[in-house]
């Protein structure tokens, strides 16, 4: 995977390219590289594939975000087992690349045009079932850990009295009149590369070959039903904020057959009532009582497994940040993991007793109450995040 050339590269935008620039410029890269204008060039079909696989993820902002953040990876860092399919590099047939076509030229470029100009291949486009779309919940402790998940989900599922058909018992069909059985007619178009005459899919049967005779009535000729399905998937440690994993195929069905599209998991965090997240980071804020800042003592602090016993050197001054290594949230990227960071304040009582007072007053002309210049450089300097 890693001789992969970068996306950006690939299509030779800028990193802060915008969507225009980036569609603009894989238009260049695919009337460049089509295979109409290439025919047995297989350079020129590689670099046409490669250049829709870039398009194709940086077009898109969530993939494009994931890019940004993981690379190539994207995919499948992390989702072990590959229940995740995320993007699959490479995984891209023509078909998929042509589909994006009315997207890129406009109606009158769209796909069917390009696809049947293809060196006359006869291309059944596979119909595709819409996405699914769920947010799940996830505490501290799932992202630290990882879930797995199985929830019940309705869906379109393909119908199971016609086999997804639609027709009466999968078997109801006749020879499409239109194409007589073939699934696709002949077209004179107009292209960028002059008038062509091309296949393209049949209207009347989608391509099918066939029109259906009597309707399945189960599912009223649509090939789908609707169910409740029980689908399972695990949820990596150290997912975030609106992260989008998908698992593919777990979509809906689409009306009489095709392929099911993909369920989006969308990943919603909830706060945790102590712990603050940054990054793979957490921040805990220690409120210190003065004699413990002053005398050293121990303390109890939450963590993400639990809580823990924390020693408070004596002399612990405001603003000092103690680490917990290792006690953050594990690196998607497969870096180290994050670390709790404690940030240190100290209470300062507003309401004192007479001699709550008394004693603080006592101390007022103490020798050691009042830092020297030398003492306050010294402690400065150890806070590093200090205003200079
Ligand atoms: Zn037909
Ligand atoms: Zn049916």
């Amino acid at each position: 995977m890693s001789d992969k050339r970068d996306y950006y590269e690939v299509l030779g935008v800028a990193k802060n390219a915008t969507a225009d620039e980036i569609k603009k410029a894989y238009r260049k890269m695919a009337i460049k590289y089509h295979p109409d204008k290439n025919p047995g060039d297989k350079e020129a079909e590689e670099k046409f594939k490669e250049a829709a696989e870039a398009y194709d993820v940086l077009s898109n902002d969530e993939k494009r975000q994931r890019y940004d953040q993981f690379g190539h990876n994207m995919g499948q860092q992390g989702f072990p087992g590959g229940g995740f399919g995320g993007f699959s590099g490479g995984g891209m047939s023509m078909d998929d690349i042509f589909s994006m076509f009315g997207d890129i030229f406009g109606g009158h470029m769209g796909g069917s045009g390009f696809a049947g100009a293809t060196g006359g291949r006869q291309r059944q486009r596979q119909r595709r079932g819409t996405d699914l779309r769920i947010r799940v919940k996830m505490t501290l402790e799932d992202i630290a850990n990882g879930v797995d998940k199985t929830l019940k989900i309705p869906t379109f599922v393909k119908c199971e009295h016609c086999n997804g058909t639609g027709a009466k018992d999968g078997v109801a069909f006749a020879t499409c009149h239109t194409c007589h059985g073939s699934g696709t007619v002949t077209q004179v178009q107009n292209s960028i590369f002059g008038a062509m005459q091309s296949q393209v899919v049949c209207p009347e049967c989608e391509g099918s070959g066939k029109t259906i005779t009597e309707r399945c009535s189960y599912c009223n000729g649509e090939g789908v039903q609707r169910k409740d399905q029980q689908i399972s998937f695990h949820i990596p440690a150290g997912v975030s904020e609106g992260m989008t994993l998908t698992v593919r195929g777990k979509g809906n069905a689409p009306r009489r057959g095709g392929v099911n599209g993909d369920l989006l998991v969308v990943i919603e965090e909830i706060k945790h009532p102590e712990l603050i997240r940054d990054g793979n980071d957490v921040i805990y804020n220690l409120m210190l009582d003065l004699p413990t800042a002053i005398l050293g003592g121990s303390v109890e602090v939450p963590t993400i497994g639990g809580r823990a016993r924390l020693k408070i050197a004596a002399g612990t001054q405001p603003g000092k940040v103690l680490r917990l290594r290792g006690k953050g949230l594990p690196a998607q990227d497969g870096g180290a993991r994050g670390d709790e960071l404690i940030n240190v304040m100290v209470y300062i009582p507003e309401k004192l007793s007479d001699s709550e007072r008394q004693a603080v007053e006592a101390m007022r002309n103490s020798p050691n109450i009042t830092p020297t210049e030398a003492e306050k450089q010294r402690i400065f300097s150890k806070l590093k995040h200090i205003f200079e």
